[in-house]
């Protein structure tokens, strides 16, 4: 029987694979399709994706430094709020390449990972879980200690296990021209409702559209208004959820879930790449798959890692809608040279930030 069997390889299943496989324990990993595709997610995140990557992978799947934001209330033409810094604040990088990177360090550290295995079901029983696959050589079962459910927003192991879901989707769109663009400043506009749109210079790789809306909320024709107004030729397209919560509870009786299955992002933006590997790293550490009570150390390991941040995160989003002259004076008085760290919104409450606002009179 294995110590865990992971589902799902994006950036949290295979986080936890490797960290766990560090930790000497048996680890079965099962991705439904091939590593990293297909594609739904911008890659935008902040320097300490580095500290998950093995050095020589970094020129490989480093694409633009971006030093800040340009924030907008209108679209392309409207006026822009600067938020900046001379560092770089963030960087675009290859999320496909990143993916395979982080699973194949997987795999060297011991873990076992198997791309083209669909799972179709879980079932936790009293010493164990089985899970049941469909891969090229037709349907197999595993037995396991405990299951990783790692398998993104519409995740199967937290239907199957009776977990409850995160408490919004939003759908996201993304695409791309392909025209270089090395400027160092994305720019947001909050010109969607309840959430933003933005342009991404990724270097060489182009330049990425995208937005965030409600499902339902007209997302496509939103998409091909904000792409027109700035006369972009976008080619290839994509699209995904982004779940918001986090739920109450992500651990069952003998299952866990990370990453975007637990709703482990940032309200203010989406992004959970980072957010889903440092829970997984938790996971790793505190859950013992000879001991499932273990289980609820992982919950206060990651609530108390994440959940200030999650909670200002939901702050800095209702800004967004915000009636527009209030938006207008918080931009005016927040813009400018920043110190905030993006994964952490209480850097922007910070006493650092509070007293370069007071020094700018
Ligand atoms: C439009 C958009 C833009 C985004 N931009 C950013 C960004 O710039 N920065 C950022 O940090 N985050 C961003 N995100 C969010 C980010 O993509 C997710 O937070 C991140 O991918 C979560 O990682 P994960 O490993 O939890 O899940 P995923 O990356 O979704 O991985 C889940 C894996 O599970 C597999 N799987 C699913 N079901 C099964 C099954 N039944 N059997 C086997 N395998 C299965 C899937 O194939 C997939 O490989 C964006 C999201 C969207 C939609």
């Amino acid at each position: 029987m294995r110590d865990f069997v992971v589902v799902g390889a994006g950036p949290a299943g295979s986080r936890f694979a490797r960290s766990a496989a560090e930790c000497g324990r048996d680890v079965l990993v099962l991705e439904q399709g091939e590593v990293g595709k297909p594609l739904a997610c911008s890659g935008h995140v902040s320097l300490d994706v580095w500290e998950y990557v093995p050095d020589a992978a970094r020129d490989e799947l480093f694409q633009n430094a971006i030093h800040g934001a340009r924030f907008h209330l209108g679209d392309a033409d409207s006026r822009a709020y600067p938020f900046y810094r001379d560092d770089p604040i963030s960087n675009a990088i290859d999320r496909v390449g990143l993916d395979k990177t982080l699973a194949r360090a997987a795999s060297d550290a011991g873990a076992d990972v198997r791309d083209r295995h669909t799972v179709t079901r879980v079932e936790e029983h009293r010493d164990s879980v089985t899970v049941t696959a469909r891969g090229p050589d037709g349907t197999e079962r595993f037995e396991t200690r405990l299951v990783v459910g790692a398998d993104g927003p519409r995740s199967r192991v937290r239907d199957q296990c009776g977990l409850p879901e995160p408490d919004e989707f939003l759908h996201g769109v993304l695409g791309f021209d392909p025209d270089p663009d090395h400027q160092e400043f994305v720019d947001v506009h909050l010109s969607v409702p309840t959430f933003f749109a933005w342009r991404i210079p990724r270097g060489e790789a182009g330049v990425e559209y995208g937005l965030a809306v409600r499902p339902g909320d007209d997302e496509r024709a939103r998409f091909r208004a904000f792409c027109d107004d700035y006369g972009a030729d976008v080619d290839e397209r994509c699209s995904g959820l982004i779940p918001v919560g986090p739920p109450k509870r992500v651990t069952g009786r003998r299952s866990l879930l990370v990453g975007d299955a637990a709703a482990q992002t940032k309200p203010f933006t989406g992004g959970g790449i980072l957010y889903g590997m440092r829970a997984a790293d938790h996971a790793a550490r505190t859950v013992d798959p000879a001991r499932p009570e273990t289980l609820g150390d992982y919950e206060d390991a990651w609530r108390s890692e994440l959940r200030r941040e999650q909670q200002l995160g939901h702050l800095v989003r209702a800004g967004y809608s915000m009636p527009e002259p209030v938006q207008r004076v918080g931009l005016r008085a927040f813009s400018g040279e920043i110190g905030v760290h993006m994964d952490e919104p209480s850097t922007l409450f910070s006493r650092e930030q509070l007293k370069a606002l007071l020094s700018w009179g």
